[in-house]
């Protein structure tokens, strides 16, 4: 085959690749489709890799296989992380893709100077500075998420300043690189300034932002990775790059309004200002707690219940003993749906995800909005390992970090029963005043366990 045949052959597999990326996103826009949607990026990933093998204008393999290699033995256990630990795999994740993208920028620096263009010089010092500065912010919210490092925002006076002169600098190195692209002992100096921007970036984040600053920092890594596209003038890798940073952008703005935060604050990492005001509240306060039985008695004589599933649900793996409660329910004429708060969890769609495998209809999950206007008329909304996302002070207590985050309102049901194990709090560390409200009845156990007991009362087990 002539080498013009096989480029077109290239060019088409690319397309088709291409092709495969965006209905993979379109896919996946919706529980129904998602599992097409995975299935659809992965063959277009696998088309783009095969593809570049063939690429004419690929002289060398023995550096590829060295980084597959490499890719596979930190893959491997990477994906066998449990699914609780999702988020801090997926920073970590972007912290290599953005590696990666960082290193093959800094290498065509140096191929190509000094006979680089001004152009081609910005394009590079771009795709650097934004690639470096996404490793080391993924690494902190990685340790953050994993907390390795202390969850808690770091903020100092004057840190908005001290971010901006740090990025400035490697803002104003780039220029003078772009006019002297030979003064290639600036060009260090510029990662590592990069480097330490990602840092300054996300350390003064605190644990209830990681999410939008996971799908934030998703963002950058795909913004440099289409940079990288123009670099080495590959088109798959500028259209993929380029869907992987807007479909990160647009999560960032929908994690913002879920959690009524402030996208410009949450772009220029300067959130944090708010201390946690876990010390209030601490006062001996009473609640009211109830076995299974008798949480099965007032569930199996309800007409209405809302389960509210959250990152508990996912820890104890409940999810399939939710799906028979669901079943004896919806057997005896009790209309049971699921009401999703945006950043239930620990990852974007993580309840989605684990109601689907237990396969509860889709037409049974509700968003927040649906969930709190129907809240009034429901009879038992029932929360499942869920706790940040139903705390009223996120209403009240101005001084809380989650305050202005919209929640499921939990305390307009008729009654209110939480499954969890302890009074322990969530991922924001808060105590949550819902514990204590009257209506509100604490049912203390792991979630499979109390679910199941639930389920076995439900259908008779315990004589009802
Ligand atoms: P929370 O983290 O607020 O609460 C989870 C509760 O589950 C805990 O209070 C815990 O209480 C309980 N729990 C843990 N294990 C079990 C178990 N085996 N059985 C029963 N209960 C259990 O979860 P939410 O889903 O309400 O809120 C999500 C939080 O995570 C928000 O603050 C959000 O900002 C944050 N976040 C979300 C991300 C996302 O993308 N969705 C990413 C990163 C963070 P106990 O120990 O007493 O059992």
């Amino acid at each position: 085959m002539t080498i013009l045949a096989t480029q077109q052959l290239v060019d088409f597999a690319y397309i088709l690749a291409i092709a495969l990326f965006i209905l993979s996103l379109k896919w996946l826009s919706s529980p129904a489709t998602a599992r097409h949607g995975v299935l659809a990026g992965e063959i277009g990933a696998a088309v783009a890799l095969v593809t570049t093998f063939f690429n004419p204008e690929l002289v060398e393999f023995k550096w590829i296989f060295v980084g597959l290699l490499a890719g596979v033995i930190i893959g491997i256990p990477l994906g066998l992380v449990p699914i609780t630990a999702v988020p801090q795999r997926t920073a970590m994740s972007h912290a290599f893709g953005a590696l990666a993208a960082s290193l093959i920028g800094i290498s065509e620096y140096y191929v190509q100077t000094p006979h680089i263009t001004k152009f081609g010089m910005i394009e590079i010092a771009m795709e650097v500075i934004i690639g470096s500065l996404s490793v080391t912010g993924s690494l902190i919210a990685a340790g953050k998420l994993q907390e390795i490092l202390p969850q808690r925002p770091i903020v100092y006076k004057g840190q908005n300043i001290v971010s901006l002169t740090v990025l400035g600098s490697a803002v104003i190195l780039a220029l003078v690189l772009m006019f002297n692209p030979g003064l290639t002992v600036l060009f260090p100096i510029m990662v590592a300034v990069s480097l330490f921007f990602g840092f300054l970036l996300v350390m003064p984040i605190g644990g209830a932002d990681m999410p939008t600053v996971i799908s934030l920092l998703n963002s950058y890594v795909g913004l440099s990775a289409a940079l990288l596209g123009f670099v080495l003038n590959s088109r798959v890798l500028v259209v993929a790059g380029a869907l992987d940073g807007s479909s990160g952008f647009i999560l960032s703005v929908i994690m913002c309004k879920a959690m009524n935060r402030s996208f410009t604050n949450v772009l220029f990492g300067a959130f944090g200002q708010l201390q946690v005001s876990a010390e209030k509240g601490k006062e001996e306060r009473t609640v009211r707690s109830a076995s299974p039985e008798e949480a099965a008695q007032i569930i199996g004589s309800s007409n209405s219940v809302i389960v509210v599933p959250g990152y508990g649900m996912a820890v104890a793996q409940a999810q399939h003993k939710v799906r028979e409660m669901f079943d004896i329910l919806t057997k005896k004429g009790i209309d049971m749906r699921f009401a999703i708060h945006p950043v239930a969890g620990r990852m974007p769609g993580h309840m989605n995800v684990l109601l689907a495998e237990a396969d509860i209809p889709y037409d049974k999950l509700i968003d927040m909005e649906t969930a709190n206007s129907e809240m009034a008329q429901t009879d038992v909304a029932l929360i499942i390992g869920a706790n940040d996302v139903t705390n009223p002070a996120a209403k009240t207590d101005e001084g809380s970090p989650i305050y202005g985050m919209p929640i499921i309102e939990v305390d307009k049901a008729r009654t209110a029963m939480v499954i969890k194990r302890s009074l322990n709090p969530g991922f924001a560390g808060i105590d949550n005043p819902l514990y204590y409200m009257e209506k509100t009845l604490m049912l203390f156990g792991d979630a499979k366990k109390f679910v199941s007991d639930v389920v076995h009362e439900l259908s008779g087990g315990g004589g009802l």
